[in-house]
């Protein structure tokens, strides 16, 4: 049985690409026709994934968005600031998107006590540069439902990730909730920091 046809995000829909060792970044670039924002990311990603939630920025029609982590020292918006604009200051993440077109240039934590404080969230689609690091799995597979997906497909949609080699998860995959543990228990004293 194949499910090739189910379409997840364009990134991957053809297979996963891998991305290239020693690559070393690129440039993020909105969807707006002139003016686009451009946010200069210069390391590669790590952390790459699918993901079914509903606050990150998907491409039109896509059900999953693809996101990546890289030190924040490595990102910086260098045209077209002014168009951008957090979606919402009160999300531990902070969504800086272009108010033109509503893509999400990068997400930001601000929160210095939190598990992934010191790492932005970026979409290396925004970027024509090849080599970026490939998608490892799905999070938050379950979430599409509340973007309005038919609980009928989600056996498809959790076949077809596992057929590209993207294991589906309903939160973040085990190392990284592992990591968010720790870092919890480091801070409530229940491991040794
Ligand atoms: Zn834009
Ligand atoms: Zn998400």
């Amino acid at each position: 049985m194949t499910y090739e046809n189910i379409k997840i995000h364009p990134a991957v829909d053809g297979g996963v690409h891998p991305g290239r060792s020693g690559f070393a970044g690129g440039t993020l670039r909105c969807k707006c026709a002139t003016d686009p924002v451009e946010v200069q990311v210069g390391a590669q990603t790590a952390h790459n994934h699918v993901c079914g939630c509903t606050k990150c920025w998907k491409p039109e029609g896509a059900i999953f968005s693809q996101v990546a982590v890289v030190g924040r020292d490595a990102v910086s918006v260098t045209k077209n600031a002014h168009k951008l604009k957090v979606v919402d200051p009160s999300a531990t993440i902070q969504r800086h998107a272009c108010t033109g077109c509503g893509t999400h240039m990068y997400g930001r934590i601000e929160n210095t006590g939190h598990p992934f404080y010191g790492l932005d969230f970026v979409h290396t689609e925004l970027s024509d540069a090849d080599g970026w690091s490939e998608p490892q799995f799905a999070a938050f597979v379950s979430s599409v439902i509340e973007s309005g997906v038919d609980p009928s497909r989600m056996d498809g949609i959790r076949g077809r990730l596992k057929e590209l080699g993207l294991e589906p998860y309903d939160a973040l995959s085990p190392p990284l909730m592992d990591a968010i543990a720790t870092h919890i228990a480091k801070s409530t004293g229940a491991l040794a920091a």
